[in-house]
């Protein structure tokens, strides 16, 4: 038993995210999504896919990307 960081929700099925050495509880996805999705620097969208990382920048795919002024990026396929 573990409680939601996100909503507070002490629920039997929470799962854990390991991320970047830390360890964060969550009871379902879009918890987990609200609070570990990077921001697209562009167009302020929650990046759920894989999104385009320049520079430490993450912006939601390369159109954005380039919006920002990112030369030379393209979708991966
Ligand atoms: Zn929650
Ligand atoms: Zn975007």
């Amino acid at each position: 038993m573990a409680r939601c960081e996100v909503c507070g929700n002490d629920y039997g099925m929470t799962f854990e995210v390991h991320a970047q050495g830390a360890v964060h509880v969550f009871d379902c996805f879009s918890c987990a999504i609200h609070r570990m999705a990077p921001i697209c620097e562009h167009c302020r969208v929650q990046i759920i896919g894989q999104g385009v990382e320049v520079d430490g920048h993450w912006y939601c795919g390369a159109h954005c990307a380039r919006a920002e002024g990112r030369a030379g990026i393209t979708d991966k396929v």
